[in-house]
């Protein structure tokens, strides 16, 4: 059967001043998989995420996306972003708005929903998450495990394509960390696509259908879970995972 793909990357490059930070990547994301991105701090994986929702602007390359590249003039990119959500480290959430707030405004902004059916699907994805008890509260009354709820809702109301996540359970103290992993875990296995990176490495073996290794810029290794877990081939990658044993 042929695959489905959701997204594919050709020759992306990305410098900041004469640093070349992404070398020439090409990276396929079928729909409905889970793809981990792991690799050293520096090694480029969130400046990859950041390109793929356009937070960073590539230097050169294609992202291809229902076959239109996304960095062509003429593309719609305020659709595009609606249509891949992100959460983040540090949870981004609006400070001044409540909870429920958070999970509407992108809603009637962007995708120019009624209020009353952007609260509906706001509550239903913060239920999801076990956040509707706190509709009223402000990010600054919770815990960065419920902060990073509510960004997973947030992102969730929006019906994405696709969500990135950049390490969004590295600010959280450790007795948060696996309820927001088993939230991530039940998406996945509703379909989402999914691209995230983490240091999650037991998660990541468990849930993911694809492992790339980044070093220094380029993709090292891309596997299987099993293959990059179980025998990876390039020595940076077996060397990176050892610290994880
Ligand atoms: P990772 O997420 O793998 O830790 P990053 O993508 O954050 O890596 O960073 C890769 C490299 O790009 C680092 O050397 C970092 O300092 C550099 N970098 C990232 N963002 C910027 C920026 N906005 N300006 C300049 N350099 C940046
Ligand atoms: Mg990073």
């Amino acid at each position: 059967m042929k695959k489905d793909y959701i997204l594919k990357i050709n020759h992306l490059k990305k410098s900041f001043g004469q640093h070349e930070v992404l070398k020439d990547i090409d990276l396929d994301i079928e729909n409905g998989e889970v793809l981990t991105i792991i690799g050293s701090s520096g090694s480029g994986k969130s400046t990859l995420l950041r390109c793929l929702n356009l937070l960073e602007e590539p230097t050169s390359g294609q992202i291809i996306y229902q076959q239109q590249n996304i960095l062509d003039p003429n593309f719609d990119r305020i659709q595009y972003r609606a249509k891949v959500g992100m959460v983040f480290q540090q949870f981004n959430l609006f400070n001044n708005l409540n909870v429920l707030d958070n999970c509407i405004v992108a809603q009637t902004t962007v995708l120019k929903k009624d209020r009353d059916s952007a609260k509906k699907a706001a509550l239903k994805q913060l239920e999801r998450v076990g956040m509707a008890p706190y509709v009223k509260a402000k990010p600054a009354q919770l815990s960065g495990g419920q902060k990073q709820r509510v960004a997973i809702a947030r992102s969730l109301a929006m019906s994405p394509d696709l969500i990135l996540f950049d390490e969004p359970t590295s600010a959280l103290d450790p007795e948060m960390v696996d309820g927001i992993l088993d939230i991530m875990k039940d998406l996945a296995h509703t379909g989402l696509t999914m691209i995230l990176v983490t240091h999650e490495m037991g998660f990541a073996r468990d849930v993911s259908d694809h492992v790339v290794f980044m070093d220094n810029g380029v993709i090292a290794e891309k596997g299987t879970a099993e293959k990059i877990f179980g025998e990876p081939e390039n020595p940076r990658t077996q060397e990176f995972l050892k610290r994880y044993l």
